[in-house]
């Protein structure tokens, strides 16, 4: 019987080095095939290039290297890309690529699948799901970066975990992605690019203000009401928005990072004025500003944009508060690579 292989990149650099080590090589050897694992993402142990032949072998005969694969790779009208990708057990996630004039921007998944139930959402349809590793997390990026360069001339510039997935429902391995990215060995990227955006789960903000991350935050606010929310996002039952509120006012005091609230507008469910009062009542615990999100079709009846009227209302009202508002509009809707349409479908 063969006996499973361990996947390489699960390893710390320190663990690398005691590996070669034990093997009776020089520690120093676990330092090369870490800066090659992350620094140049090898996607096999023989573009190790100044390793020895046998330690190139050794490696394979020990470990796996279990990169993902770009399976599918679509374009939008608008330039958006989005890449449907293979993990190693043949599980699918999606990423996006998302350019303007200025910067692009990756959308990344955290899960396969989601662990909540948003209403709205495609991702939550699916059924099957799992974390991702970090290092799944990491390539996703990678690969976004490649396409960045090939096509646009120009390395990636942000991230945002705005993908498949509750990225604070797989915490530790997003922690450890992330650590990846912004380190030199890794991309190098800075922490201040990158967003992480959570429905919002308050322990884990807690959590993540006591670490002193220096990455941004979004909330997936949608509604300032406990019952409406709950109707359109069922796990705020068990984390109500009193207790969100609770844990952003402890994220700001420990960070003093602005917090931006995610918002789409639907009829008849949050388009009143009631509904916008509540926004800005809740904005105002914490500096924060407020993106309103074009609503992007799931292909159900129940969830409608709201009219123009009403987001202007909210765009008017939260102004007249002093609360900076972005409007957004959706990139990638022809492949269904806009936001919440991340299902499998390519
Ligand atoms: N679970 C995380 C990240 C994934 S969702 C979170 O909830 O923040 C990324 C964003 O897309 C969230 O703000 C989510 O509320 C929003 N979204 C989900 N479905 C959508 C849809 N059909 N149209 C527009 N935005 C949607």
């Amino acid at each position: 019987m063969q006996a499973i292989k361990k996947d390489i990149r699960a390893l710390t650099k320190e663990q690398l080095r005691t590996f070669f080590e034990a093997h009776g090589d020089k520690a120093f050897r676990g330092n090369q095939v870490y800066e090659w694992l992350w620094g140049k993402a090898a996607h096999s142990f023989d573009e190790m290039t100044n390793i020895s032949k046998e330690t190139r072998q050794m490696l394979e005969d020990n470990f796996v290297i279990n990169n993902i694969r770009v399976d599918q790779m679509q374009r939008s009208n608008d330039g958006t890309i989005k890449n449907a990708v293979r993990l190693h057990d043949d599980l699918i996630v999606e990423s996006v690529l998302i350019p303007t004039p200025t910067r692009t921007t990756a959308c990344v998944s955290s899960q396969v699948g989601c662990s909540l139930d948003c209403k709205f959402c495609a991702t939550a349809k699916l059924k099957r799901m799992r974390n991702l590793n970090p290092d799944e997390i990491y390539d996703q990026v990678v690969a976004i970066d490649n396409e960045s360069r090939l096509y646009f001339d120009r390395p990636l510039s942000n991230i945002v975990f705005m993908g498949m997935g509750e990225p604070l429902m797989n915490y530790n391995n997003v922690l450890a992605a992330i650590d990846k990215i912004t380190s030199p060995e890794g991309l190098g990227m800075s922490p201040r690019r990158i967003t992480v955006s959570t429905s919002g789960v308050p322990k884990m903000i807690k959590k993540m203000a006591d670490t002193e991350v220096k990455f941004k935050l979004a909330v997936s606010l949608h509604s300032a009401i406990d019952e409406v929310r709950t109707s359109i996002m069922p796990f705020n039952a068990t984390f109500p928005l009193a207790d969100l509120r609770e844990a952003l006012e402890y994220w700001y005091g420990k960070t003093k990072s602005r917090i931006t609230y995610e918002y789409v507008v639907w009829k008849g469910i949050n388009d009143t004025r009631n509904d916008v009062d509540a926004l800005v009542k809740f904005c105002k615990f914490a500096p924060s500003k407020v993106n309103l999100i074009e609503y992007n079709p799931i292909g159900d009846e129940v969830f409608k944009q709201a009219d123009n009227r009403a987001i202007e209302m909210y765009q008017q009202i939260l102004e007249r508060n002093g609360i900076t508002v972005t409007v957004r509009r959706s990139r990638g809707k022809d492949i269904d690579a806009a936001c919440g349409q991340l299902a499998n479908k390519s």
